[in-house]
């Protein structure tokens, strides 16, 4: 008789529970919260472990048929920023063996997640003696390279990264950019990388009555509303969007109006989002501030309201390891205009599902915003090809599909039972 296959997901500071939006929470909580749910329902039990962040929520959580979210006593139990983490790894590492032998639960195989868990993925592999699947969703040295200074990682990140990506059995790259990335910079073995790229919720986002939704929203109905969702940070450079809207106001005599999704509170706060203090700064500078609303940050269910209300959605960050929000924007039914940077040029496909452009570049963005402005069929004709583009390359149950089909390449027949586990924490 065979069970289940175990999968432990390790994701320290990315939990499926967290509330989106802000500094430390993005794409990588939807895609351990997808990814897990979707292998639950291909029949894997998938246990995700993140650090306890508070003091509140059970240890266990049951999350969907199949899946559950474990909190890990590692360091403070409140938030810590992730760049603050990772001398709690350790403690992490043990926490996950004394739940294992605590539940009496073997696992198969490790899913790590990010650089910090696969470094504790990497641990485990040796002394479990099972197989580990590592996608790190960001790498240090490109951070390093686009940010410099601005780069808060812990100085052994890279080193780091270069002992996970040997160590591990399978590296997941979200797409070609990423595998360059590991290949090239890293020096993995290429035969180690498997490109899976990531998708989205084509049930949750999904196209909309626009004139409905600005109604609702109390937009105007007939302007041409440009739509930003993201986290509000200086490498999304949304600074970049604000110029671009600039010009482009400068250059017509229809309404402009810009949308910013996004923040650390629901509200929007430029002292909690100092980045939106900035961009409203900036937009006084220009003689735009009117022109622009700023909602703060909304949970995913919302979301598909204010994509849709845009014409046009934008994101033109200094470099985009994947990207989920232009795939966001995309199965919206919303044409996308995005940076010609990582990921984005692997999902985008320019002049077809919206533009690519240089990043840094305002005049050539407002080059874009304002084709798009005078051509409003073109905007149909994108929005609708994006929206066939997501459906037919991008959803989550093929991710999940393509991950299993990894898993079972690396995982030993499975016989129940298994015998009990004894696992010390000691000798670690
Ligand atoms: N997001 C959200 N609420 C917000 C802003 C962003 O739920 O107010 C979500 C957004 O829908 C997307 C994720 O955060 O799923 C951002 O992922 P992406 O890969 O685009 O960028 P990251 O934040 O990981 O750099």
């Amino acid at each position: 008789m065979t069970r289940r296959p175990r999968i432990a997901f390790l994701s320290e500071h990315s939990s499926p529970v967290a509330v989106l939006g802000g500094e430390d929470a993005g794409g990588q909580n939807v895609y351990v919260d997808e990814v897990s749910r979707n292998l639950g329902s291909l029949g894997f039990d998938v246990d995700v472990f993140v650090r306890r962040d508070d003091t509140t929520s059970p240890d266990v959580i049951a999350w969907s048929p199949g899946v559950r979210i474990v909190h890990l006593e590692a360091g403070p139990p409140e938030f810590v920023l992730k760049d603050d983490i990772w001398p709690f790894m350790p403690v992490f590492r043990d926490a996950f063996l004394r739940f294992s032998v605590r539940d009496d639960r073997r696992y198969d195989l490790i899913h790590g997640n990010f650089w910090m868990s696969g470094w504790v993925a990497a641990q485990l592999r040796h002394k479990l003696d099972i197989p580990v699947v590592q996608i790190f969703h960001a790498v240090g040295k490109t951070k390093q390279r686009h940010q410099g200074s601005l780069d808060t990682s812990p100085a052994g990140r890279i080193a780091i990264e270069h002992e996970v990506i040997r160590s591990v059995d399978r590296l997941i790259a979200q797409c070609p950019s990423e595998r360059q990335e590991l290949v090239e910079d890293y020096g993995a073995d290429p035969a180690k990388v498997v490109v899976v790229p990531s998708g989205v919720n084509v049930a949750r986002f999904k196209p909309s009555d626009r004139l409905k939704i600005r109604q609702q929203l109390g937009l105007d109905p007939d302007a041409f509303v440009v739509a930003y969702v993201g986290r509000m940070l200086p490498r999304k450079d949304v600074r970049n969007v604000v110029r671009a809207s600039a010009i482009l106001m400068g250059q017509t005599e229809a309404p402009v109006q810009l949308l910013l999704v996004g923040g650390e509170t629901l509200e929007p706060d430029p002292v909690t989002t100092p980045e939106i203090g900035e961009l409203q700064r900036l937009a006084h500078e220009l003689g735009i501030a009117d022109r622009m609303t700023f909602t703060g940050r909304r949970q995913p269910d919302e979301l598909r309201h204010y994509y849709c209300a845009g014409d046009v959605a934008v994101t033109t960050p200094w470099y985009e390891p994947y990207g989920l929000t232009p795939l966001e924007a995309m199965a919206c039914g919303v044409p996308i205009i995005g940076s010609a940077v990582g990921g984005i040029t692997f999902t985008v496909q320019d002049g077809e599902t919206g533009f690519l452009v240089p990043s840094c570049d305002p005049e050539a963005l407002a080059g874009k915003l304002h084709y798009l402005l005078v051509n409003p069929d073109e905007r149909t004709r994108m929005g609708h090809l994006a929206r066939l583009r997501v459906e037919r390359e991008f959803t989550w149950p093929v991710v999940a599909e393509r991950t299993a089909a990894l898993y079972r390449e690396l995982l030993q027949p499975l016989v129940a039972p298994q015998p009990a586990i004894s696992v010390g924490v000691d000798s670690m």
